[in-house]
């Protein structure tokens, strides 16, 4: 017997646990090899994932500091184009938190040239659209440096800029977050008051005074102002129904102790931001405002179904993923409160989620959703929401295309995923067995929560993500679209999932395309850079099933 050099040195067929020749691969962290995405795709992955909770194979801290790095080398190798980035990220909702979009624009405040540091500073009031917001941004520049007389300027900007009484709205909604005040940035970036009424705004956030109160009737701004500081004094809940009602008081200018009492949260409800109301859903419950079949139900659900007020306030199907996932279980996440959910608001928020998603047109490709349940997946949390694993969030962004393409299946990385019930199994008889992949009997008809729970309770499997294509191959089932949902942590494969999609082009005749929907804000991704039938997106950008159409929809090339 000779050896066989071809099938020790292929570029067709190589285990994961190797690169494949001459293709530029990288060892991943679980001991396989796949491809480094560029820093440009590191920084979408950060602004839209964020690295709260770390990951399976890296801790927050170190997690965060490899994001750093790349942003880093995106301000360094084009800083204008880092800043314009973050702005279109952050300003079109795409991303869960703002968190990482403000981080990224201190950075690029602090570290990038002129002209990057300009063009960041112009860009504060767009990103930083909140108290709190500006707050983190001035707790972020103490990591690159502090202030400087730049970040002053803008700082001062941000403030003097607003209309009074919308700055008035900011400095009572948002008075303090994470040790850093009004008084703190009014002090630090010590703006020139642009209005009389701005000046009284300022002295009042700085020193405390209500200058305005012996100089007659106050309107706009202070009388918001006034009615806060009055609110601190009422005795009935009478009268902070009427200083709600009258001045438009939000929330937080409501002194605890009145916020048990359902007419004071039916006073909030009426301008309440949709934000804040998605958060409160539980409490207005809890307090008997929110009620089968009650007034404020009605309203509520209205809203909810309202598409353009969800875009208006940049509400992201986590929010309404994570306020699903706690409204229906009925209690608070430390159990202290607890409330009976009602079933119509749960399944308000159910089908929120699907229209807080960028419009997608269906494509019409026959799509194989493959969801990486492996060990890794259940490492750290999407956008920081407890319990929200990238093995339960990939589900429910895999949800999305299914709701949108008529033919698709679902498949998961576990030996014993589900009845194999779908779509495809039922149309071609049940799929020949593989080991480590299994069909998966979930759909979008099937309300979130019961979703996450069927994913969670899954067996875990080793992480081959050539698994799908090998199985479709085997079964001869036929895919257009292949969409796996990954840390893109493979190793336990015999050939890469690049080299599996290439072999079921050639066996099937059908140019299949391969969607890599990156779900861990690391480094890494299984689709060939230079392969134009394979993409990487980002999972949970709001952006990204439209972005998954539009390449399934695209003529496949000449050269695949
Ligand atoms: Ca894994």
């Amino acid at each position: 017997m000779s050896t066989n050099y071809g099938k020790l040195y292929s570029k067709k067929a190589t285990p994961q646990s190797q690169p494949i020749p001459g293709s530029g691969q990288v060892p991943n962290s679980a001991g396989g090899f796949a491809w480094a995405v560029d820093d440009w795709m590191r920084l979408d992955r950060f602004l839209i994932l964020g690295t709260e909770g770390g990951s399976y194979y890296a801790s927050e801290r170190a997690l965060t500091r490899d994001n750093a790095e790349a942003v880093a080398r995106c301000i360094t190798t084009d800083g204008v184009r880092a800043v314009a980035r973050i702005v279109e990220v952050s300003d079109a909702g795409r991303a869960a938190k703002n968190d990482p979009a403000v981080f990224a624009l201190a950075m690029a405040a602090k570290l990038g040239d002129l002209a990057t540091r300009r063009a960041a500073l112009a860009a504060l009031p767009r990103v930083c659209r909140t108290g709190t917001h500006v707050m983190h941004f001035a707790d972020y520049l103490q990591a690159f440096g502090g202030w400087g007389r730049g970040t002053r300027t803008a700082v001062a900007r941000w403030y003097n800029d607003k209309p009074a009484d919308k700055l008035a709205y900011q400095l009572v909604k948002y008075q303090a977050r994470d040790g850093w005040s009004n008084r703190d940035l009014l002090r630090l970036s010590h703006p020139k008051a642009k209005s009389s009424e701005h000046d009284l705004l300022y002295r009042w956030v700085v020193k405390g005074e209500l200058a305005f109160e012996s100089e007659g009737p106050v309107t706009g701004g202070l009388a918001l102002v006034a009615a806060f500081e009055q609110a601190k004094k009422v005795t009935t809940a009478k009268e902070i129904v009427r200083l709600v009602t009258e001045f438009d008081l939000p929330r937080e200018a409501i002194p605890t102790e009145w916020l048990t009492e359902p007419k004071v949260w039916e006073a909030l409800l009426v301008k309440m931001p949709l934000t804040a109301m998605i958060r409160n859903l539980a409490t207005m419950t809890r307090v008997g405002l929110v009620a089968p079949m009650s007034q404020a139900t009605r309203t509520i659900i209205e809203r909810l179904k309202d598409v353009r007020r969800l875009r208006e306030a940049r509400i992201h199907p986590i929010a309404l993923l994570a306020a699903l996932k706690t409204y229906a279980a009925g209690h608070g996440a430390r159990g202290k409160h607890s409330w009976t959910p009602v079933t119509a608001i749960t399944d308000a928020l159910d089908a929120a989620f699907y229209t807080a998603f960028q419009n997608v047109e269906p494509s019409g490709a026959r799509t194989l959703l493959a969801l990486d349940v492996s060990g890794s997946m259940v490492g750290g949390e999407v956008a920081g929401v407890p319990g929200l694993t990238p093995r339960v969030a990939s589900a429910a962004m895999a949800l999305v295309t299914a709701a949108t393409e008529k033919e698709h299946a679902f498949v998961a990385f576990s030996d014993s995923a589900g009845a194999g019930s779908g779509l495809l199994a039922r149309l071609r008889g049940r799929p020949a067995p593989m080991k480590g992949i299994s069909m998966l009997d979930i759909s979008p008809k099937w309300r979130l929560d019961r979703v996450m729970q069927a994913v969670s309770s899954l067996p875990f499997a080793g992480t081959d993500c050539s698994l799908p294509m090998r199985w479709a191959l085997n079964a001869g089932v036929e895919v257009d679209v292949f969409c796996v949902y990954t840390d893109s942590e493979t190793w336990a494969g015999p050939v890469h999932p690049a080299q599996a999609l290439r072999e079921y082009r050639e066996k099937t005749g059908i140019p299949a395309k391969l969607v890599v929907v990156g779900m861990v804000s690391n480094g890494f991704s299984i689709a060939d850079p230079d392969d134009a039938g394979m993409l990487d997106v980002v999972g949970f950008d709001t952006g990204s099933p439209a972005v998954i159409a539009d390449f399934a929809r695209a003529r496949p090339l000449e050269r695949l």
